[in-house]
């Protein structure tokens, strides 16, 4: 059976249209803004083990893992966070309605997109400066249940059940191929996420494991 493709809410839908069409030179940042979102994840699971008492918190199962596939052309961000359940796949990727984006969304109304970029936290949809595929697979703390959100852009989502055996969230991004103008082959080379990770992302307090498949 087909899976119906859902549009995105209005306001998510131009932000989107923005991020696919950036010119923004500082593409890097998309992938401090999806290890921010997968170190919030975690940092879920830690408060809710404060008050919790049928939680545990061990700190050595939780880490990000970033494993790029150069052939297939894939970067792919691993959490062992909170998850998603299917409706809050559907509230916080199809809508904006959290604060980085929110920010960006009203600084929007009075200035040109560019350096705002840069300025605030313009979240997950920032994956499409570099991505012409996301797809997300969680599965929610406390469910049995897990689910694929897939994604090429402005023309909509779909969501379906799928298998997953660890709590947590999986993101992969497909990159763009090269263009005359613009390349993305950086952000599929160890060295240069290294780089990216230590520039923006030196204070997360979960490990950050980096695998690169040549092919
Ligand atoms: P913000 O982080 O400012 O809330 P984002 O656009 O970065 O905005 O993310 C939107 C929402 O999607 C987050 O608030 C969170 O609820 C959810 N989300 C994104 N990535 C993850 C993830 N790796 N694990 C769990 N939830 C996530
Ligand atoms: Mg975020």
């Amino acid at each position: 059976m087909a899976v119906a493709k859902k549009e995105f809410q209005a306001e998510s839908k131009r932000l989107l249209e923005m991020m696919i069409n950036s010119i923004y030179t500082q593409k890097e940042i998309f992938l401090r803004e999806l290890i921010s979102n997968a170190s919030d994840a975690m940092d879920k699971i830690y408060y809710k083990a404060l008050t919790d008492d049928s939680l545990t918190f061990n700190k050595d199962s939780y880490y990000i893992k970033i494993s790029a596939d150069k052939e297939n052309r894939t970067l792919t961000i691993t959490d062992t966070g909170i998850g998603m359940t299917k409706e809050e796949l559907e509230s916080n990727l199809g809508t904006i309605a959290k604060s980085g984006s929110l920010a960006f969304k009203n600084e929007n109304e009075i200035k040109d997109g560019h350096d705002i970029i840069g300025q605030f936290g313009v979240g997950f949809y920032s994956a499409f400066m570099v991505a012409d595929n996301v797809t997300v697979i969680t599965k929610a703390l406390g469910s049995n249940e897990a689910y694929k959100w897939e994604s090429n852009g402005a023309d909509g989502y779909t969501i379906e059940p799928t298998e997953k055996d660890e709590i947590g969230t999986e993101i992969t991004i497909k990159v763009k191929d090269n263009t005359d103008d613009e390349s993305y082959d950086e952000f599929l080379e160890e060295y240069r996420l290294k780089a990216v990770i230590k520039k923006y992302s030196d204070f997360i307090r979960y490990p950050i494991k980096m695998d690169v498949k040549v092919s």
